[in-house]
């Protein structure tokens, strides 16, 4: 297809490292991404410019950096396509985000209450819901199971549900297996049973188009260091039907409509769950890696990205008769997890360093999918809009120099 990678490609300096005299081959994406320029540059500007509390000063820098960061929420709603930016809560990433809803969500669980997930989650979408059942009240996770090929099972997951069922809360796509969810299909069942349904999108956002009033989700969590832009920084959507009836997450300013000793009125959406001085120059830089996508267009990133996903997997599987990849679901991202042989993950992957590719080697905070899968940990390549045919054939040529080394 007619995409001039070359040209993105010189958006990111850093890709022009080299690693023990290699060139860098970074195929590292589904842990983080690498930062264009212009967002490098707008926080350096900011930082130099604009550096004022928001929402607080009526001088100029703290009027300019507040609606540098408004309208960075209503950039936010527009890209997911939400209704209103009440409805988009700037959290620290999608774990703060997944935090949130279930601490604040989960007050109102009541002890055997059970939560859905699936067996292809990340930690962060397992943990919070567990931590509710510290307090004495036990809450159960209900685990949706997959096939061999990494797809879930709708049939089981249509069965799941009881009058115990109080969230299902599910990845969009699998960091590990790539496998994209039909998360439309899992809100319409949810919300038939009167479910509220998160979804976790921390590997979607920078790979596609999400519509969450399409998706029809009550919740949507991501991380902008995943999609190009500054760390430490995510967003929460939820309805503003959900986000209005659910207390408060962290107390402190910002969140609040009036406070006395006896009592505290909260403020309202989306500043009742912002407590404290948000991240604004990581959110109006969030603004500008969005732009950057949305410049090139999602449509084009996912047709781009599919193709080198089917080179890769295409020439691991023919040239390599010990290499097993886990995750072939037919919608799949551009992940690739495989194990070379019976060859330590770790030991491929300071391998593959050496020779300037960096990869993701261990349980990828999956290990309840790396455990039904019989697996310590995987070897993990992973592609974003950046990378080239010409990469992925430097990949394999190191893997063709390591396989005798390791088997
Ligand atoms: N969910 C998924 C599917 C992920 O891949 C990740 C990170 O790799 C997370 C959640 C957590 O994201 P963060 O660490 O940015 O909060």
């Amino acid at each position: 297809m007619n995409f001039d990678v070359e040209r993105y490609r010189n958006d990111f300096p850093g890709l022009n490292r080299s690693i023990y005299g290699r060139p860098l081959t970074y195929l590292d994406n589904t842990a983080t991404s690498q930062t264009p320029k212009c967002v490098v540059d707008a926080i350096e500007a900011m930082y130099y410019n604009s550096k004022a509390n928001v929402h607080r000063g009526v001088h100029t820098l703290s009027q300019e950096m507040t609606m540098l960061q408004e309208a960075a929420r209503e950039r936010v709603r527009r890209f997911i396509n939400a209704y209103s930016t009440e409805e988009i809560i700037f959290t620290r990433g999608t774990t703060e985000s997944i935090n949130l809803v279930a601490a604040s969500m989960g007050r109102g669980f009541r002890d055997g209450d059970e939560v859905i997930v699936s067996v292809m989650e990340h930690h962060s979408n397992i943990v919070p819901w567990q931590l509710l059942s510290l307090n004495g009240r036990n809450i159960t996770l209900r685990v949706i199971p997959m096939d061999e090929r990494g797809v879930l099972d709708m049939d089981a997951y249509r069965t799941m549900f009881n009058e115990h069922t109080a969230m299902v809360s599910v990845t969009h796509v699998s960091n590990v297996l790539g496998t994209i969810n039909p998360v439309k299909e899992i809100a319409a069942e949810a919300h038939r049973h009167g479910v509220p349904v998160l979804i976790d999108g921390a590997q979607a956002v920078s790979h596609r188009r999400v519509d969450v009033s399409d998706i029809d989700c009550d919740f949507y969590a991501f991380s902008a260091h995943k999609m190009y832009g500054p760390t430490g920084v995510g967003v929460l959507y939820g309805k503003k039907s959900m986000l209005e009836k659910m207390p408060p997450y962290q107390g402190g300013g910002e969140m609040i409509a009036h406070v006395s000793f006896d009592r505290t009125t909260y403020a309202d959406l989306p500043f009742k769950f912002e407590a404290g001085t948000p991240d604004f120059i990581g959110i109006a830089a969030m603004h500008k890696a969005i732009d950057y996508m949305e410049s090139i267009g999602m449509e084009r990133i996912e047709r781009y990205e599919k193709e080198i996903l089917d080179y890769a997997t295409g020439r691991m599987e023919s040239e390599f008769p010990s290499l097993r990849i886990y995750g072939k679901a037919p919608e799949k991202d551009a992940i690739v997890s495989f194990m070379l042989g019976d060859a330590h993950p770790y030991d491929v992957g300071l391998l593959l360093d050496k020779q300037g590719i960096a990869v993701r080697t261990g349980h990828h905070c999956a290990q309840p999918l790396l455990e039904s899968l019989g697996l310590e940990g995987v070897v993990r390549a992973s592609f974003a809009l950046y990378n080239t045919h010409e990469e992925v054939d430097r990949f394999i040529a190191a893997l063709h120099r390591i396989e005798p080394m390791l088997l």
